[in-house]
């Protein structure tokens, strides 16, 4: 199976040029300003959401706990709001709420307004998207960032695009590199003290990863890290220093399609200034063809904000070979008065490092049946592996196929982009996990703009029969699984802790759950209608406790699954925002 020109051949990626419409709301309409204070302070502030990860730190967790484990049961709709049209396909956005308006993005890039108590819609935007795109994993969008009277997102075609709140009209565009290289951009960006950081994907292509920087109010470039060796950042339109030394962990001229591309969103750590942002797969997947450790793919890089120098790195699977992108959030806590960062990879094991430098403090699996590594070494952070690369096509009968491996994770993940939750309560992180394996081989491969440049195949299965799914809840310091939900089809949606001793997350199978943090016990449940593969967030207004989630299936999962894609098949689509209330 060919994974990217699969995509590009699909129905639904011919249907995306859409006319561009803004429905502009009064200009009286005047939106009040969010800071770099607002910012800063969000996850304690409960009036809004103006981040996303809801907080810089992106713990996912709310103080709020007007809605608790003792009064669940009457938790109800307030609302259902449909983003509308055949434009459906997944919704992975994370909204976010400031001055009483909801904003969120939807699937094919629009994005939308709404009035958070009653959800009624104060403006769409529609993204005028080109032919030719190569997104890898659906028309899909995860949010925005919030900076002034600006909403701030990025596109499949690659733009950072700046919208005013009060009438959702462009502002300001940013190019994120060139679509037609296979460069698409779908996470939410983050704003840390007045500028607009984010990355980009494409490492399925051979683009050469970036991290960047942008004055928020201008979107004019600051700063610009590229995340593979060998290649030169800039600050303020100067050079500034290469990723590395050439051709340390690279062999000849393979870093320039490199890949690494951090196409997740980063998390930010004010009590050390640090930027904290993951990088994706080395490209390609054939690691036969780059022997070294290809650094800074499959890594967490601590980056100064200021200039986007790299102060620190953990490399999580080094040579990668299984597409185990390291894009996962690496999330900033703290424990008997020391800085620490966690991070659930998607090659199966949870890692505690101490963020202040970047050294391993603790590391174990978070999945069962992890079989490309049997540990991590507490010494060196590197894995104990198993034998389980995929075997060198040079060295197969015909030169074309290597040995096929069947190896777990698949590069689905452990888990993945959606983030887990911390309890500041508890001291638990909440982990989506997933149990899949799959059949993977490597072919030849050389580089061509626009092609998929992979150098591999696969074929994803599941490892259990009675769940693909599980949520969990860890001790990061002892790596004790203190519960676990088992879920039939496979986790795809961000969870949320909030000081109601409740853990939030939502199913493939369509209901929004709310579980007891401490003992994992189901308390509450809704049906939306469709897959969910959003992330909710929590906020009060006059006094009253509310819930957002997106819901609407699509993604990553049904595309490129193989036996588990045909196991969910069933899935209606969908395409809603609802928000819950007590009922009084
Ligand atoms: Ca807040
Ligand atoms: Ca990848």
């Amino acid at each position: 199976m060919k994974y990217v020109s699969g995509a590009c051949k699909s129905g639904f990626l011919k249907s995306i040029a859409v006319a561009s419409i803004v429905f502009a709301a009064p200009m009286s309409n005047v939106v009040a300003g969010v800071t770099d204070a607002d910012i800063a302070n969000d996850a304690k502030t409960t009036g809004d959401v103006v981040t996303h990860g809801m907080g810089l730190q992106g713990q996912r967790w709310s103080p709020l706990n007007k809605i608790n484990s003792k009064n669940i049961g009457k938790l109800v709709p307030a609302y259902t709001f449909s983003f509308g049209g055949e434009k459906m396909r997944g919704q992975e956005a994370q909204p976010l709420v400031h001055d009483g308006v909801i904003y969120v993005t939807a699937s094919y890039n629009r994005v939308f307004a709404l009035d958070a108590i009653t959800g009624k819609q104060k403006w769409q935007y529609d993204h005028r998207l080109p032919e030719g795109i190569l997104p890898c994993c659906d028309v899909i969008n995860r949010g925005g960032a919030l900076y002034g009277d600006l909403f701030i997102f990025a596109t499949l075609d690659a733009l950072l695009v700046a919208l005013n709140t009060g009438t959702g009209e462009v502002v300001w565009k940013q190019s994120l590199g060139d679509f037609k290289a296979g460069h698409s951009a779908t996470a939410a960006p983050i704003v840390v003290e007045g500028k607009v950081i984010t990355g980009v994907a494409g490492g399925e292509f051979g683009i050469v990863g970036k991290i960047r920087a942008f004055d928020a109010k201008t979107g004019k470039l600051v700063w610009e890290r590229p995340t593979i060796e060998g290649h030169i950042g800039t600050l303020n339109g100067k050079p500034n220093g290469m990723t590395g030394k050439l051709n340390a962990t690279w062999p000849g001229d393979l870093w320039k399609v490199g890949g690494g591309a951090p196409w997740n969103n980063g998390t930010y750590d004010a009590e050390t200034r640090t930027i904290l942002w993951g990088t994706g797969n080395p490209a390609p997947w054939n690691s036969h063809m780059r022997p070294g450790d290809n650094l800074y793919a499959i890594s967490t890089l601590a980056l100064d904000p200021d200039t986007g120098k790299i102060k620190w790195h953990f490399q999580y699977t080094p040579n990668e070979a299984w597409d185990y992108d390291g894009t996962n959030h690496t999330i900033p806590f703290n424990k008997g008065g020391k800085k620490y960062a966690a991070h659930a990879d998607r090659n199966g094991f949870f890692y505690v490092l101490d963020r202040t430098n970047g050294k391993l403090v603790n590391a174990f699996p978070f999945v069962d049946g992890h079989s490309w590594a049997s540990s991590i070494d507490l010494k060196t952070g590197r894995p104990i592996e198993a034998g389980k690369r995929p075997g060198d096509p040079t060295k197969s009968a015909d030169g074309k196929k290597g040995t096929v491996v069947t190896v777990s994770p698949s590069f689905l993940g452990g888990t993945n982009f959606f983030g887990m939750a911390y309890s500041q309560n508890t001291g638990l992180f909440y982990v989506p996990t997933n149990e899949m394996g799959m059949d993977i081989w490597n072919e030849p491969i050389t580089y061509k703009k626009g092609a998929a440049y992979m150098g591999a195949g696969f074929s994803i299965k599941p490892l259990n029969d009675d769940y693909i799914g599980a949520m969990r809840a860890f001790d990061p310091m002892t790596g004790k699984k203190v519960w676990e939900v088992k879920n039939g089809a496979p986790l795809w949606a961000g969870a949320m802790a909030t000081a109601g001793n409740l853990v939030f997350y939502g199913t493939p199978e369509g209901f929004f759950k709310a579980v007891d943090a401490k003992s994992g016990k189901e308390l509450w449940q809704y049906q939306t209608g469709s897959g969910i593969v959003g992330s909710p967030i929590t906020w009060e207004q006059d006094g009253v406790q509310y819930i957002t989630v997106p819901s609407g299936w699509g993604a990553a999962v049904p595309l490129w699954g193989g036996e588990v894609a045909k196991q969910i098949e069933g899935i209606a689509q969908g395409a809603s925002l609802v928000t819950f209330k007590l009922l009084k």
